[in-house]
């Protein structure tokens, strides 16, 4: 069974499912610290619409990938979850692109302080018996390399990521900057450490458009997360369709998963600013724009629902 927000789910009703979403992308001391800037209930409110307007869409299930170090919140998740009809799938992990948080850097074999790795065991405790008190658990890993390449923090939290994918087998998805080619490194790791490639889901793949560095990281197994249409910034829509049609064409779609990487609300990105910048970067667009245009680019109906329904339901329920 597949364990969410809203209770257990077997792989067969997970249905169709977007592997890279958030509900809220929140900076957990600033939430803590100016609660009237930042009303909890008024955001609850409005991911639930947000979430109305996905599952009319057609989409029934996502997985929200906001770990500790992007705000994490369970209680606030979870008041959005009984309310909403999609199923949403929590992580556990830490997101840092440099430093481990200092308990951490002190905390563990080989460091100041000694001891047990405290973040290992608690990525091991949220999947296997809940996220604290809350009654959920979580139903994958997370971390991110990106410019800072393997810095001493980040290494602490993929080794604790890595540990725990061993110890429970939840699927462990990334962040990377595939202008840098690192989506290999974060598998030379992870192979290093005996985790099996084809359980990884290679986060932001989609922000580029080099086959010849995407089927390298399909060949070794892994999945390639084409995780952020909407976010034309980065690549525009129309390079972001074209490269996940050209990966169906050569075989790849047992290999691929489409998502936005959006939130309905994230503090980093004001809706000011997204509604100027990126007014298309929602869980939306992945039913409304990006499964029709792959249409008309004569990708099979089969690919479709191969990405969006079976490679989910594999990589999540394997697992389990
Ligand atoms: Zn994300």
């Amino acid at each position: 069974m597949i364990p969410t927000l809203n209770g257990e789910l077997s792989a067969e009703a997970l249905g169709t499912t977007l592997m890279h979403e958030h509900i809220f992308v929140l900076n957990a001391e600033l939430m803590l610290n100016y609660p009237g800037r930042f009303p909890s209930q008024e955001l609850v409110e409005r991911a639930v619409g947000y979430l109305e307007q996905v599952k009319a869409g057609g989409v029934d299930s996502i997985v929200d990938l906001t770990v500790m170090g992007t705000g994490r919140n369970i209680p606030l998740v979870k008041q959005v979850a009984e309310r909403s009809a999609v199923n949403i799938i929590g992580a556990t992990g830490w997101y840092t692109f440099h430093d481990a948080p200092s308990f951490a850097t002190l905390n563990g074999p080989g460091r100041l302080l000694g001891g047990e790795d405290l973040l290992a065991q608690m990525f091991i405790r949220d999947i296997r018996e809940g996220i604290d008190d809350t009654g959920v658990k979580a139903g994958v890993l997370k971390f991110a390399t990106d410019h800072y390449g393997f810095s001493d923090g980040v290494k602490i939290i993929m080794q604790a990521v890595a540990d725990a994918h061993l110890e429970t087998g939840a699927p462990v998805f990334t962040h990377s900057d595939p202008s840098r080619r690192n989506g290999l490194e974060q598998q030379d790791y992870l192979a290093s450490r005996g985790v099996d490639l084809a359980g990884v889901v290679i986060g932001h793949c989609g922000d580029s458009d080099d086959l010849d560095y995407l089927k390298e990281v399909a060949d070794r197994g892994s999945v390639l997360g084409m995780d952020r249409f909407g976010m034309d910034s980065k690549l525009p829509f129309a390079q972001r369709l074209s490269t996940v049609a050209r990966l169906c064409k050569d075989g790849y779609a047992a290999q691929v998963v489409i998502s936005t990487d959006s939130s309905a609300y994230s503090m980093n990105f004001p809706d000011e600013a997204r509604a100027a910048r990126l007014p298309r970067w929602k869980a939306t667009e992945i039913m409304d724009n990006v499964v029709p245009g792959l249409r008309e680019l004569g990708v099979p109906e089969a690919d479709i629902t191969q990405m969006l329904i079976s490679n989910p339901r594999r990589i999540l329920g394997d697992a389990q």
